[in-house]
This record gives structure tokens, C-alpha cells and sequence, in this order.
């Protein structure tokens, strides 16, 4: 059966990537930063679903705990097929007193993070000739956003590498791509006045917020034999917000 890690799967997306891509056939190694009692939930509906689950604690923006992460969703559950770089955070703030320490959390875990997990991850890919890498961008990445410049750096460096990834592999069998969701209802934007959200909705074609789940079908597409000439390709999923 494949195999599948996903980073930040505690809850929000990254739950509901896991849960996706339990229901096409993946085990899946449920990874988070700190919220043992949410992976665990994530891990328990991948069983439900048949699969076998593991659920790993591991910081992604440290470079040994994000290769032990690797390391031990391979020997729990096997060689990666798939891994998805979900893992984020943010630290909104007006760019001039933006803090150096918020601009640096960001970017160590957002890009750092998802650098230091596929780098791990693809090593092993690459000897057996075949995987598939999904980065969960954010359309912030490709069109800024006032208030959001170090996570808005950090999701369009994402996409610069897995464009450079995904040159640097394809020979190898490896595909590498990225979604870039608009705004998804989770925990990180509970926080949105009715303003916002008011604005946000008023500027989206389909007239919604996008939930987890419209997320996920994108990612298990990109890791599917549907997608197999596929990649460095950027999925929106953002209800046109971005057009
Ligand atoms: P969320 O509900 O806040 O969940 C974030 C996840 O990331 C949690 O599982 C958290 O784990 C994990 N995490 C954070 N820092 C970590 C670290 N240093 N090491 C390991 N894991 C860490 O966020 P979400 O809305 O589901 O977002 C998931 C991804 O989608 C993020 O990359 C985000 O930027 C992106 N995205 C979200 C939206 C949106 O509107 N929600 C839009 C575009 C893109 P713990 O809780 O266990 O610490």
C-alpha cells in the first residue's frame, strides 16, 4: 500500500489531507508540531478508514527533528510515496514594525521547514525512482497581501522550490507540486473580523470560504495516478480569488 507523511496534520488541512488520502488508499504518518491529543484524533479516522496510522511530533523548522520525522514515518509504515508540506504558521503584522523574530518563525517554518522535510524525504525517492511532493502554498504567495509579507515571502519561496525541485527530479520519476488555497476555514483564520470576511467573500467568484476538504481532493489529486504528467505545477484553490 502507499505511503503518505503529512506535516501539520493535527487538524484544519493537514487533518483533512490525511483523512483524503487514507479514504484513496494511503497509510499515512500524521506529523505535528505540538497537539499530540489532534494528531492522534487525525491518526484514529486513518484507521477507521483501513489504513494503518502513526502520529509523529517533530518541529519542522529543525533540521534533525524534521529528517527523524522522515526517518521514523519510514520505518513505522514504509518508503514515502507521498509527502505533504503542510506544516505553517503565521504572524501578521504591518511590514514596517514587522519584528525580526516574526518575520524569522515564519519563514524557518513555513519554507525552512518544508525545505528540511522534502530534502530528507527525497533521498529515498530518488534511489527507488518514483514519489510525489505537494507543498501547501497559499495564493497569498502569488499575489502579496498587506499585513502578511513574511508569510506571504514564505509561501511564494515554496513555490520557487518545488519549480526548481521538480527540474532538478523529474527525470527521476519524482513529481513535485503546489496548491495555493485561498482562504480556508481553520484555525488560522478564526481571527478574521466580519470586515475581512466580508470583503474576503465579496471578492471570491463562488462566494465562499473554502473548507478543508476542497483542499485536500486538490492535493490527492496531485498524488494520484491521475497526475502522473503532472508537475511544478501550482494549483489555486481559492474560488477565483486570485484571478
Ligand atoms: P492550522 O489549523 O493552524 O494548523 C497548522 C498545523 O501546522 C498544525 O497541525 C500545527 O501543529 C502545524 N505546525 C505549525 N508549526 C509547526 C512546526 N514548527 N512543526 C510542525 N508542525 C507545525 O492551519 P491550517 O489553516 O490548517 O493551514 C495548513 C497549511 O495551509 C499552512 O501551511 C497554511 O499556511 C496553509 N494555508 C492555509 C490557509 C487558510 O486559509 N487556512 C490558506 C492558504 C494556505 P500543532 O498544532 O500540533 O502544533
Amino acid at each position: 500500500m502507499p505511503v503518505a507523511l503529512v506535516t501539520g496534520a493535527s487538524r484544519g488541512i493537514g487533518a483533512a489531507i490525511a483523512e483524503t488520502l487514507a479514504m484513496q488508499g494511503f497509510d499515512v504518518a500524521v506529523g505535528y508540531g505540538s497537539d499530540a491529543d489532534g494528531a492522534a484524533r487525525t491518526a484514529a479516522a486513518v484507521s477507521a478508514l483501513g489504513r494503518r496510522a502513526v502520529a509523529l511530533k517533530a518541529d519542522v523548522s529543525d533540521d534533525v527533528e524534521a529528517a527523524e520525522l522522515v526517518a521514523a514515518a519510514e520505518t513505522e509504515l514504509g518508503p514515502l510515496d507521498a509527502v505533504i508540506l503542510n506544516a505553517g504558521i503565521t504572524r501578521d503584522g504591518l511590514f514596517v514594525r514587522m519584528s525580526v523574530e516574526d518575520w524569522r518563525a515564519v519563514i524557518d517554518t513555513n519554507l525552512t521547514g518544508a525545505f528540511y522535510v522534502s530534502r530528507a524525504a527525497v533521498r529515498g525517492m530518488l534511489r527507488r525512482r518514483s514519489g510525489s511532493i505537494v507543498a501547501v502554498s497559499s495564493i497569498v504567495g502569488l499575489t502579496g497581501n498587506a499585513g502578511q509579507a513574511n508569510y506571504a515571502a514564505a509561501k511564494a519561496g515554496m513555490i520557487g522550490m518545488v519549480k526548481s525541485l521538480a527540474k532538478e527530479v523529474g527525470g527521476r520519476g519524482i513529481r513535485v507540486n503546489a496548491v495555493a488555497p485561498g482562504y480556508v476555514t481553520t484555525d488560522m483564520t478564526a481571527d478574521l473580523s466580519d470586515e475581512q470576511r466580508d470583503q474576503i467573500l465579496a471578492s471570491t467568484p463562488l462566494g465562499r470560504l473554502g473548507t478543508p476538504a476542497d483542499v485536500a481532493d486538490a492535493v490527492a489529486f496531485l498524488c494520484s495516478d491521475a497526475a502522473t504528467f503532472v508537475t511544478g505545477s501550482v494549483i489555486r484553490v481559492d474560488g477565483g480569488l486570485g484571478i
